[in-house]
């Protein structure tokens, strides 16, 4: 049934567009959306513009606009997750400049309420809900991996000592499965367990921050959920790996302004961020030459991204037209890789 629903998504490599509300005290009038389609079509107008050359229309798998509350965000995404239990490996990332939501769509606002949780916690909640459903035929083991991708360095986010300790990535063949092996692997067993991980993810990488403020829009994060499942009745076992990726944000740093360590960020950012597009390009249109070497990010996920594994990126836009030439930048890396 599961397997069913999973194959109904057509194809492995799927681009959701989401639209961040305006934010209080922004003007609503302002706004570069102009029509969102059924089918997931997105006209955007340019402010500076007039007419139909001021207009460029992009298409998605979907559009969810500034009223799509977070509940209806994961419905659309929950068979996805569900095949994890099903041995499948998936990856999810949310895409676009700082301040787009990307950090809202995968763990939602602080000090959520529950209708306000994002994806990841939504995600490992069901996850624990459908194991406790298949009790009577399954035994699932869940674990959860969170690193920080920052400056082509990856560190581990879930000990104290996390931030300080680089990190090696391991080529996909070994046989615990783990890309990054020696960042620590959490047992979990109910939401409580994962909100409680999930608060010292967020303050060790605010730790980090006090060298250089601000430093979660210019790493990505990753938490990694591995599903080690037995069937009762068979003895057989099934593994699948669901990865919730916050990227960093993708706006362009003006080369005048950027210098010193900035500039290595915005680099290391550009690198990685690129590197990702070419490889989620490569698959959807199926060479057989992958370029995952060429970014730590894209070595971290290599096995979960490409063969029967499945892809998900939301791409977050602002609405207003201050960020128009952002999102038209966003829209245009969405272009080529859907
Ligand atoms: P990013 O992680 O891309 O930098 P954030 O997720 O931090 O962006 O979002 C920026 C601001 O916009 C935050 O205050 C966040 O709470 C708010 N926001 C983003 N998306 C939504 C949304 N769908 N609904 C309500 N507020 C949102
Ligand atoms: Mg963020």
């Amino acid at each position: 049934r599961l397997y069913n629903e999973v194959q109904e998504l057509k194809g492995n490599i799927r681009v959701y567009c989401r639209i961040r509300p305006f934010l209080p005290g922004q003007n609503q009038k302002s706004m570069t959306i102009d029509y969102i389609g059924e089918s997931g079509e997105l006209l955007i107008v340019n402010p500076s513009k007039q007419g139909k050359d001021g207009h460029r229309m992009f298409k998605f798998n979907k559009v969810f606009d500034q009223a799509a509350s977070q509940a209806e965000i994961f419905s659309d995404i929950q068979p996805l997750i569900r095949s994890v239990l099903d041995g499948y490996n998936v990856c999810i990332f949310a895409y676009g400049q700082t301040g787009s939501g990307k950090t809202y769509t995968m763990s939602g606002p602080i000090s959520a309420s529950v209708e306000d949780w994002g994806v990841n916690y939504r995600a490992l909640n069901d996850l624990f809900e459908i194991s406790e459903n298949r009790r009577n035929s399954y035994f699932y083991e869940v674990g959860v991996q969170m690193v920080e991708i920052y400056n082509e360095q990856v560190r581990d986010l879930l000990v104290d000592d996390g931030p300080q300790k680089r990190l090696g990535v391991w080529s996909s063949t070994q046989p615990n499965g783990l890309a990054v092996p020696d960042a620590s692997v959490h047992p979990v067993k109910s939401t409580s367990d994962v909100l409680q991980l999930m608060h010292i993810g967020q303050t060790n990488r605010a730790v980090g921050s006090t060298a250089l403020n601000e430093r979660s829009s210019r790493s990505h994060s990753i938490l990694t959920v591995h599903v080690r499942g037995v069937d009762l009745k068979t003895g057989s076992t099934s593994r699948g790996c669901l990865h919730l990726i916050d990227l960093a944000g993708s706006e362009r740093v003006e080369r005048s302004e950027a210098t010193g360590d900035r500039l290595k960020e915005a680099q290391h950012i550009n690198k990685s961020l690129s590197a990702l597009g070419d490889v989620i390009f490569a698959l959807a249109q199926k060479n057989t030459h992958v370029p995952y070497r060429n970014s730590k990010l894209t070595q971290v996920l290599q096995s979960s991204l490409g063969g029967q594994a499945k892809t998900l990126m939301f791409v977050q836009i602002n609405p207003d037209t201050e960020s128009y030439s952002e999102t038209i930048s966003t829209l245009k890396f969405a272009e080529r890789v859907s």
